[in-house]
């Protein structure tokens, strides 16, 4: 799909419908005046027959839910309501080529500034329908150049939340230095990208950083783990040294928009060999039968119901 610039999509804000050119919030949303918010961004396949179908949606709604939680906004609908709008978007945008969902929750519109919640708020729900273009297989076969730095975020990583200015100054960095990722580190020990997770492999044991406050457990974290048992590939989850992603055979990155993505040069290294390795190969090609399988299922589904 190409990323054209009047890209101009139907979207839903507050229960109604419109073009995304048009649609207005309020200045006192808490989203604007605070990054008092939660999102979620879902993946969207293309098929032979025209359909987009999204990849993992069950578990993104629950994550979106899980975040709303935290922060305690309520959700504004169900999984049946998020389904039913999810659907509209898909097909009041219907096109050719790979697509995502962009969900954004914030608190709502207070009647004047001020940090703590206001009373009696309700939600500010937004869905639209984005461009992707998945990475080539040119790309992923010279694999991304990654840098790191320091990472500065809140311990909060965890929730999903838009107030993303650490995540932005990561991705610029990555940005101004020729680099697809910044991989952070938080007291010697791997962190994650600005908008990924990030495993290595060591011995032929893949690795991840712990789930918990310090990273946003991607949908793709426990994938990976299916993936990675499902290809006999051994996975530990836990803290992972400086030291040891300087001398790491593989190191990748996950995320909805990169699926999983060898990164071969850290900080103008090589890692490894310099070539997307053998663990990566193989997860890749798991990650294609797990869409495959799934698709299947979302398309039985709806004959059953049809
Ligand atoms: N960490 C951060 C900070 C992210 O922004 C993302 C992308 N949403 C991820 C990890 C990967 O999450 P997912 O697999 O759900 O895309």
């Amino acid at each position: 799909m190409t990323h054209a610039e009047d890209w101009n999509p139907t979207v839903y804000l507050n229960g109604e419908w419109g073009l995304l050119s048009e649609a207005r919030i309020p200045v006192l949303d808490r989203g604007f005046i605070f990054g008092d918010g939660i999102y979620e961004v879902v993946p969207l396949y293309a098929q032979a027959d025209g359909a987009r179908l999204p990849f993992r949606l069950t578990q993104h709604l629950a994550r979106l839910e899980r975040s709303l939680g935290k922060i305690r906004i309520d959700n504004p609908f169900d999984d049946a309501g998020w389904r039913a709008l999810i659907d509209r978007a898909i097909q009041e945008n219907a096109g050719p080529g790979d697509a995502l969902v962009y969900i954004q929750v914030t608190r709502g519109v207070a009647k004047r500034r001020g940090h703590a919640f206001p009373a009696g708020i309700t939600p500010t729900a937004f869905v639209m329908v984005g461009q992707l273009a998945f990475p080539t297989d040119a790309a992923r076969a010279r694999g991304g150049v990654a840098v790191t730095a320091e990472d500065k975020r809140w311990l909060n990583c965890d929730i999903k939340s838009t107030s993303l200015l650490g995540n932005v100054l990561m991705a610029q960095y990555a940005a101004e230095n020729d680099a697809l990722e910044t991989i952070q580190l938080r007291d010697g020990l791997l962190t994650e990208g600005s908008s990924s997770n990030i495993w290595i492999v060591k011995g032929g044991v893949l690795l991840g950083a712990p789930r918990g406050p310090r990273i946003l457990e991607g949908i793709r974290y426990s994938l990976i783990e299916e993936l990675a048992r499902e290809a006999g590939i051994a996975f530990e989850e836990r803290d992972i040294t400086e030291a040891e992603l300087r001398s790491a055979d593989e190191i990748m990155m996950s995320s909805a928009t990169k699926e999983v993505m060898p990164l071969t040069t850290l900080d103008g290294k090589s890692v490894g060999d310099g070539r997307p390795g053998a663990v990566y190969a193989a997860l890749f090609d798991a990650y294609q039968r797990a869409k495959a399988r799934e698709f299947e299922l979302i398309r039985n589904r709806a004959k059953q119901g049809a």
